[in-house]
This record gives structure tokens, C-alpha cells and sequence, in this order.
């Protein structure tokens, strides 16, 4: 499992597959030092899950660590409703349902599939103006599903020796430049 993909470099590789290497590298950094206010903003929506204060229901699965080995693929998910087999990502401020965005629940999906939940839904909530997005599960969007394969792929074979950014405007808003 040393080689698994975190499911947050799953956008993180769409932005700049350079900004992964950067990731792991500050990794241990105090990480007030180089987030960006989106991603504090994000963390401090995952905080409620992280200490598990969301709900103590026991249909409820929040914030387990999961593991995808079809993909391997490692991370978190956000919030599992077992009842109501519906998989929701909550983030802070939603402006675009990015591909990164469908990845990471994708890899959530395959995850708790794996471990034999029945999953049906799939939802991207948006704090702040407490929109919904439903997201269609992988196999009913065969284009989408085919582009995740196609960045973990791309991840697994990545080389940063050969990786040149073309596109300047990501560089001068990234928070690694
Ligand atoms: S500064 Fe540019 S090349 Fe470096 S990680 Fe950011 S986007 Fe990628």
C-alpha cells in the first residue's frame, strides 16, 4: 500500500502534477505556512468530521479512513448515510463541480463498494449557500468514469523529469510558486 494514491492528489493532479511533490514535501510544515484560505476553509469543513461532532448516529459512517485496492487509492470519506445509501462531500464554497471534485468522490464510492456498502447517491453539498449537486454514480457516466482511469493512470506513470508547465497562469496563482 506505500505506492497508494491519496484520493486529495486526485485534484491536486489536474491543477499541477508538480503540486503533488510539493504536497508531500511541506506535508509536515505547520500548514498555516503555505495553505491558501480556500484549503483552510475546506479543512475547517472536514474539522466536524475529523472529531466526528457531525452526528453520532450509527447509520452514520463519517470521516473513516478507506482503501480502494481495485484503484489503490487511500484517503477519508466524508459522510456515508448507510440508510439512505447516499455518499455526500461537503465543501466550503462550491463556484464549479471540478473533475477533480467527481474523482475524489469516485474514489470514496469504489472504496465503500469495495467494502460491501450499497451506495446509490451521490451528493456534493456547498456550505455556504447550502446548494446540492448530484453527482451520477460512475458506471451511469461511462465518459467521466474513463477519464478517472485515465488520471490515475497518469499519476502511476508520472514523471516530474519530463513535466514542463505551459500554463503560466496556474503558476502565478499557486500557492508553491
Ligand atoms: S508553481 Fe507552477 S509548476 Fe509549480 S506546482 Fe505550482 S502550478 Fe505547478
Amino acid at each position: 500500500m506505500d505506492d497508494a494514491i491519496l484520493i486529495t492528489e486526485l485534484n491536486d493532479f489536474i491543477f499541477c502534477p508538480v503540486s503533488i511533490y510539493f504536497h508531500k514535501m511541506y506535508k509536515d510544515m505547520d500548514r498555516m505556512i503555505y495553505q491558501n484560505t480556500d484549503q483552510i476553509n475546506g479543512n475547517a469543513a472536514h474539522k466536524s468530521v475529523d472529531e466526528s461532532t457531525y452526528t453520532t448516529r450509527k447509520d452514520i459512517l463519517m470521516g473513516i479512513d478507506v482503501y480502494c485496492e481495485k484503484y489503490n487509492l487511500i484517503g477519508k470519506i466524508d459522510i456515508f448515510d448507510i440508510a439512505k445509501k447516499t455518499l455526500r462531500e461537503r465543501k466550503k464554497k462550491v463556484k464549479n463541480i471540478y473533475d477533480g471534485y467527481v474523482f475524489q468522490v469516485y474514489a470514496q464510492y469504489f472504496s465503500l463498494v469495495e467494502m460491501g456498502y450499497d451506495v446509490k447517491k451521490i451528493e456534493i453539498y456547498s456550505i455556504d449557500d447550502h446548494k446540492k449537486y448530484d453527482i451520477p454514480l460512475p458506471y451511469a457516466n461511462t465518459d467521466m468514469l474513463f477519464k478517472f482511469e485515465k488520471v490515475i493512470d497518469e499519476i502511476k506513470h508520472f514523471s516530474i523529469h519530463e513535466f514542463i508547465q505551459t500554463n503560466e497562469a496556474k503558476c502565478l496563482h499557486c500557492i508553491y510558486d
